[in-house]
């Protein structure tokens, strides 16, 4: 049997990882401004991450969600903290398309409604309801859209309220930060304008904070930089460093009615191990203020170019955006330089690297682009 080939890939096997490095078949070192798509928050192979982990599957490895499992508690206390929102509530599952798939349920049954306001340029995963707000219709199949989704503009509140206003809509979905999309920021004032305007109307607030969460830029979450507080946040990527686990956090005025919501592997015993030493390490080592200290640094010595046309990121979360396609310095800067770095569109390099990345390891791609750039 071969792969479904879905993917493109680079020819190059990781074999083994440390920190912000990965090595290949060869023994050839990489410097990982990428986090395998902003997964890897607290560095790969983390001695801790790797102590925890595997203590937990000398205990047991799994068992059902009809019995208790004391380490879902312990991680929904330590998100609860982390996040300050101690008084929501935690459900686990698998993936962040899942995360948000329950997300929008919930609103749905909460409200009684059926319709979605999305935003242009969204990403928000692959599964039925996930992909029908996912904004690029070469990814929904005929299936999935039938879903009743309406698009509005992001920092554009006269485009939501316009939907609110004359349908019945459950739930407006955001990111924290679009990542997929191009690193769009929105802007705190209008976020403000968002909560305010699904108040009014009654509306559930999502924020999908997937890719955005877990210190990626430089706090908790994205959205903290608005200072609101959503009905439902999504969380996945980040939260156990490459385990797949993916949780919602909601807001107290929901009702958890039993057999509503369902998973079979969300909340095992190795996801929550591998999300609690994330916790650890994540406050240990103090990777939500570094996250915005490397983020800032980078953003202020990102070498300039006449090819550059815009460059956008908050903590590490960073959009270069270039005036013609990248794929050529992104080869360059993988086959030469040893940098893995991601892309959005076909124009714009993505950094996501993980949340310990140094000054230093900074200065060493700031280098390379540099050199890249002037060839
Ligand atoms: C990656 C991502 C998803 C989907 O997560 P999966 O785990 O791939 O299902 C959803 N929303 C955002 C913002 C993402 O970046």
């Amino acid at each position: 049997m071969e792969l479904f080939d879905v993917y493109t890939l680079f020819d190059i096997v990781p074999t083994r990882g440390k920190g912000c490095y990965v090595w290949d078949q060869n023994d050839t070192q990489y410097l990982d401004l990428y986090g395998g798509h902003a997964v890897i928050s607290i560095g790969h192979s983390h001695p801790h991450y790797i102590d925890v982990v595997s203590d937990q599957l000398r205990k047991i490895g799994f068992y059902s969600n009809s019995v208790i499992n004391p380490l879902q508690s312990e991680l929904a206390k330590r998100i609860g903290k982390l996040s300050g929102l101690t008084d929501y509530s935690l459900f686990l599952c698998n993936s962040g398309a899942e995360a948000n798939e329950n997300a929008l349920k919930l609103a749905s049954f909460h409200t009684g409604r059926s319709k979605v306001v999305a935003f242009r340029h969204s990403f928000h995963g692959r599964t039925s309801g996930a992909v029908a707000v996912t904004d690029n219709p070469k990814i929904v199949s005929p299936f999935n859209s039938k879903h009743e989704v309406l698009w509005a503009e992001l920092n554009n509140i006269g485009s939501v309220e316009e939907h609110l206003k004359n349908s019945d809509v459950a739930a407006v979905i955001i990111e924290g930060v679009q990542g997929v999309g191009g690193i769009n920021i929105p802007t705190a004032d209008f976020l403000k304008q968002l909560r305010a305007t699904c108040d009014k109307y009654g509306t559930i607030l999502v924020l999908d904070e997937i890719q955005s969460g877990y210190g990626r830029t430089g706090r908790f979450f994205a959205y903290q930089h608005a200072g609101i507080r959503p009905d439902i946040v999504s969380m996945a990527k980040g939260i156990a460093n490459g385990f797949p686990v993916g949780a919602i956090l909601i807001n107290p005025m929901f009702e958890p009615v039993k057999g509503r919501l369902g998973t079979t592997f969300g909340g095992n015993y190795l996801g929550m191990a591998a999300a609690i030493a994330v916790a650890d390490v994540y406050e240990q080592e103090n990777l939500e203020k570094n996250s915005a200290e490397v983020g800032e640094y980078i953003l202020n010595h990102l070498p300039k170019s006449s090819k550059i046309k815009d460059v956008r990121g908050i903590g590490l979360m960073i959009g270069i955006e270039f005036y013609e396609p990248i794929a050529e310095i992104r080869k360059k800067l993988l086959y030469e330089h040893h940098i893995f770095t991601g892309v959005a569109g076909a124009n714009m390099i993505r950094l996501l690297p993980p949340l310990c990345l140094s000054k230093e390891q900074a200065d060493v791609f700031i280098k390379a682009f540099g050199e890249v750039l002037t060839q």
